[in-house]
């Protein structure tokens, strides 16, 4: 790992039609800012690392030589199908996809996904193609629900349920997961590690570096209020801006124990520092 560290992006769909008017509740991404994005890392030299790479690295210290990257997607839309996987492919990419399970195969995708255009939820058969195109698909629980606000027997149902899903539909382990909305307390990283995860990715930003910690795993939001100059900010620092920097690095330090992350967001709801 070089000594800055490596970026772990967090993309969730893509707009095949958006080309301007960016909404703020949208968190697709246009084509062609995606384009442009999977361009500006393959020609800066980035190589995606594979989920299994970055598992290696955080779990075993294995170093990885050169400039990497590790890409990945929230929830399953078909937009990834149809748009992300080609054009990453291109350049030799591949993605990490953190899917929701519940809806899969049933007429009405999960209402608080936020669907654009034609997009709609993955089928397993395309999960299945992403899979078998070096993709690496883990649990971003089955409904897509507030991990922490769930009560212990339905938080296990949810993390186990997903785990089981996506390994009985495509024959691989399932070790990671990404918390739905960003949101964990200390009883959502005990049952994951109950239940056999061994990683888990925030959205708390930075580089992953030899300092993070393997259950929050931190992710850069890439969404479509990113112009180019704010996304190669984000690859190369792990920030939006200096400020967001300061802040995150000392709530990492407060979150550091999540009990005391617990005690803090119990007492402060609005403690300043959120997940971003
Ligand atoms: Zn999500």
């Amino acid at each position: 790992m070089s000594k800055a560290g490596i970026p772990v992006l967090n993309y969730h769909a893509i707009d095949g039609n958006m080309a301007a008017n960016p909404d703020s509740r949208n968190v697709s991404v246009s084509l062609q800012s995606f384009k442009n994005h999977m361009e500006w890392l393959h020609k800066h030299g980035y190589k995606s690392i594979s989920e299994a790479d970055l598992r290696n690295l955080v779990l075993h210290r294995k170093p990885v030589s050169g400039k990497h990257m590790l890409i990945t997607f929230d929830d399953g839309y078909y937009s990834l199908y149809q748009h992300a996987q080609p054009i990453m492919a291109q350049y030799g990419f591949t993605a990490t996809l953190f899917l929701s399970t519940a809806y899969i195969g049933k007429p009405y995708g999960l209402s608080d996904f936020y669907f654009v255009g034609d997009d709609r939820q993955l089928s397993w058969e395309e999960i299945r193609s992403l899979s078998a195109n070096g993709w690496s698909i883990q649990s971003h629980g089955d409904n897509h629900v507030k991990m922490n606000g769930l009560d212990k027997q339905t938080l296990i149902k949810e993390i186990t349920d997903s785990k089981k899903a996506i390994e009985e539909n495509l024959g691989k382990p399932v070790d990671s997961f990404a918390f739905p909305y960003g949101l964990y307390n200390k009883m959502v990283l005990d049952q994951l590690k109950a239940t056999g995860y061994t990683m888990a990715y925030s959205v708390h930003s930075g580089l992953l570096s030899r300092s993070s910690q393997r259950m929050r795993i931190p992710r850069i939001e890439i969404n479509n209020m990113d112009t180019m100059e704010s996304f190669m900010t984000k690859v190369t620092t792990g920030y939006i801006s200096p400020e967001n920097e300061r802040r995150s690095k000392i709530r990492d330090i407060i979150y550091g124990n999540p009990a005391v992350k617990d005690l803090i967001e119990k007492v402060t709801p609005k403690f300043g520092f959120g997940n971003h």
